[in-house]
C-alpha cells in the first residue's frame, strides 16, 4: 500500500514537471508570439501615424496655402474694388496754360514746374517756337502738353476767314513737326475761340482732327502784370469748385506771370488739385 503511493509520487511529480514545461513552453511561446505580434502591430501603427501626420501636414500645408492665397486674393480684390473709386471721387484736376511762348522766361516756368512736380499745357506761336526750339523740345521731353497758337496771331488776319484759321494751324503744326518729331492736335485759336468762330467754322476744324481748348479762368495777367493776378485765379477757381468744374487757368508767357505764378501753383495743390497736362484723350473745353 505504502508502495503505491510512494510510485505514484515520482510519476505524478514527473507529470507535473513534463506539465510545468509544457505549461512554461507554451506560455513562453504563446507570449513571445504575443510580444512579437505586438511590436509588429505597434511598429505598423506607428508607420500608420506616421503616414497619417505626414499626410495630415501635407494636407494641412496645401489648405494653408491656399487659405493664404485666397486671402491675398481677397486682399487684392478689395484694395481695387476699394481704391479706385475712392481715387477717382476724391480727383481733382487742374490745367495751368501758358499762351503766346515760347520766350525767353519759358526755361524758367519749366524749372519752376519740375521744382513742384507740376504739368502745364504751352499754346505756342509759330516764330516763337522757330526762336526757342530748345525750350519745346525740353517742355515735351518733360511731358508738358503742347498745343498750337496761330502763326500771325493777329486777329484780323486769322478770322479772316475758314481757310486762314485751317492754314495757320496746319503750317504751325509742320514747324513743330520739324523742330521736334513730335505732333499735336491740340489748338488755341488767339483770343479765343468766341466770338471769332462760328458753329460752321468750329464744326469744320474738329472735322480735321482739331481739338479746341477755350479756358474757364482768366489770370487777366495780360492786363494786370502784378499780384492781382493771383488774386484772380483764387477767386475763379473757389467759384469753379462750387460748380465741381475743372479749373482751365490762363496764363501768358512773360516775366509778370513768371514771378506771381508759383503763389498759384501753391494754392492750388494746397486745395488738392492735381496739375496735369492737356493731351488728347481729353475731351477739350470749347466756349
Ligand atoms: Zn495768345
Amino acid at each position: 500500500m505504502r508502495r503505491k503511493p510512494k510510485k505514484r509520487r515520482p510519476n505524478t511529480r514527473f507529470y507535473i514537471l513534463i506539465a510545468s514545461i509544457t505549461f512554461i513552453a507554451l506560455i513562453s511561446g504563446l507570449l513571445n508570439t504575443f510580444f512579437s505580434q505586438a511590436r509588429a502591430e505597434k511598429d505598423l501603427s506607428e508607420l500608420t501615424e506616421i503616414a497619417t501626420v505626414t499626410n495630415n501636414e501635407e494636407i494641412k500645408t496645401t489648405s494653408s496655402q491656399e487659405i493664404i492665397l485666397e486671402e491675398e486674393g481677397e486682399e487684392e480684390g478689395i484694395e481695387i474694388k476699394s481704391a479706385t473709386p475712392q481715387e477717382d471721387g476724391d480727383e481733382k484736376v487742374a490745367y495751368i496754360t501758358i499762351d503766346d511762348g515760347p520766350s525767353a522766361y519759358t526755361e524758367s516756368f519749366l524749372e519752376l514746374f519740375d521744382l513742384y512736380n507740376v504739368k502745364a499745357t504751352f499754346f505756342m506761336i509759330d516764330g516763337n517756337m522757330k526762336k526757342h526750339p530748345n525750350a519745346v523740345n525740353k517742355m515735351l521731353n518733360e511731358g508738358h502738353g503742347i498745343g498750337l497758337h496761330s502763326v500771325s496771331h493777329d486777329a484780323k488776319k486769322i478770322y479772316a476767314s475758314l481757310n486762314n484759321v485751317i492754314d495757320e494751324m496746319d503750317e504751325e503744326r509742320k514747324t513743330l513737326q520739324a523742330l521736334t518729331g513730335s505732333d499735336t492736335t491740340l489748338i488755341r485759336t488767339p483770343y479765343g475761340s468766341k466770338p471769332h468762330l462760328n458753329d460752321e467754322w468750329t464744326a469744320s476744324i474738329q472735322k480735321l482732327g482739331y481739338q479746341i481748348w477755350d479756358w474757364n479762368v482768366d489770370s487777366e495777367d495780360w492786363k494786370n502784370r502784378d499780384r492781382r493776378m493771383v488774386k484772380t485765379v483764387i477767386q475763379e477757381v473757389r467759384a469753379l469748385e462750387l460748380v465741381e468744374k475743372e479749373p482751365v487757368i490762363l496764363f501768358h508767357d512773360t516775366k509778370a506771370t513768371l514771378e506771381h505764378i508759383e503763389d498759384v501753383i501753391v494754392f492750388l495743390l494746397d486745395e488738392g488739385y492735381e496739375l496735369r497736362a492737356i493731351d488728347e484723350s481729353i475731351s477739350p473745353l470749347t466756349w
